[in-house]
């Protein structure tokens, strides 16, 4: 496995196309790291800089300690996925699997058994001596994988690679590929628009708008501690409150008074301590019946209630602002559309950030 750098890296397309306006990133040698962002943010320009397949305007990649910013494609030992299977449709997946080896000059002997070792790994089984056009779109993915595995390159690209797959098959596809890359130590970039992809898959995750990096982080580091507001969002945060005042951990906001609590404000960045909104996790909330004022106690009224099984997820309305909360389904009451609750807020849970 190769460790990445990247310093400053700029690339336009024409006048107006800002793709990465100097992009600066260390990925660790044996790291899951997913580049996570909206479409058009750089994702895909990113991958191809680090493949060879794009020049950057500006800026400095070295992989494994060395300088590649110069390097042609096949002399980096990179192999890239993408989301198009890019497969022989009318050979057969040993044939398809064997053709990158081939054309690297390693011999037959050699070939056949890097074939049936990573054929054995992804749990091919049957499956090698079928024909590619005989196959389903999962299947044709995991032969995808399997043939950027087989010439066990220091560091594998993977642009969005489970996007078109269905939920079952992707979810079992996630497992899969998580699996491999703990178990072959390779240094995987992989590429989501999918906040949940990102949370499930990586080591670490950078968030991406613009061809700026918001935020590298652990996934609970971005998922919980975002380090702005567009973060919080493209996670998936819509509890997110403007404050009016601030007093030490003491926070007059539309939603009403809330204490946060204090280390927040001392550990936390600067962007925490000078943030103006406020974001309330909807999984830390509690539910009490009835109307009670206080601080950290915020009375509404439940507008809808969505049963899911294992949670529950509700809108109520606190005065003239709506909060989401989820709640886990344990047998107790779960109230209903229509009826009074107070909402109870963790002061460790709240985290300040900037727009
Ligand atoms: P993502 O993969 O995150 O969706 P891309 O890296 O493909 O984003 O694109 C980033 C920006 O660069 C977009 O505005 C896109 O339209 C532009 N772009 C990408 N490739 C080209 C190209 N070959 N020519 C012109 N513009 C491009
Ligand atoms: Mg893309």
């Amino acid at each position: 496995a190769s460790s990445i750098q990247m310093q400053g890296l700029h690339k336009r397309f024409g006048k107006d196309t800002v793709a990465l306006n100097g992009v600066d990133l260390d990925i660790e040698a044996g790291e899951f790291f997913t580049l996570l962002g909206p479409s058009g943010c750089g994702k895909t320009t990113m991958l191809r800089i680090l493949a060879g397949l794009e020049e950057a305007d500006d800026g400095r990649l070295t992989i494994g300690g060395k300088d590649v910013t110069e390097v042609p494609p096949h002399h980096r030992s990179v192999n890239t996925v993408f989301q198009s299977y890019a497969l022989f449709p009318h050979l057969s997946v040993r044939e398809n699997l064997a053709f990158g080896l081939k054309m690297r000059g390693v011999p037959q002997a050699q070939r056949e058994e890097k074939v049936a070792e990573i054929a054995h790994f992804i749990h091919l089984g049957d499956l090698i001596d079928r024909r590619i056009d005989q196959l389903s779109g999962g299947q044709k993915q995991r032969i995808a994988l399997a043939r950027a595995l087989v010439c066990e390159p220091d560091v594998l690209l993977l642009d969005e690679p489970l996007s078109a797959l269905d939920a079952g098959l992707r979810s079992q596809l996630q497992v899969e590929l998580l699996r491999v890359q703990k178990r072959l130590g390779m240094t995987f970039v992989f590429v989501t628009h999918d906040q949940d992809e990102a949370m499930v898959m990586s080591d670490r995750i950078a968030v991406l708008n613009g061809g700026n990096i918001q935020q590298v982080g652990a996934p609970r580091d971005v998922y919980e501690r975002p380090a702005n507001a567009f973060v919080a969002r493209f996670m998936g945060h819509d509890n997110l409150y403007r404050i009016m005042a601030r007093q030490g951990g003491r926070l007059t906001t539309e939603i009403g008074e809330l204490e946060v609590e204090e280390l927040e404000i001392e550990e936390g960045n600067q962007h925490a301590a000078q943030g103006e909104l406020v974001l309330i996790r909807p999984e830390t909330l509690d539910l009490k019946p009835g109307r009670a004022e206080g601080v950290n106690h915020l009375p509404g009224r439940i507008t809808e209630r969505l049963y899911r099984g294992s949670h529950a997820e509700f809108r109520i309305e606190i005065g003239s602002v709506v909060l989401q909360a989820t709640v886990n389904n344990r047998g107790r009451h779960l109230p209903e559309v229509g009826d009074e609750v107070t909402v109870v807020v963790a002061a460790e849970d709240l985290v300040t950030l900037s727009e």
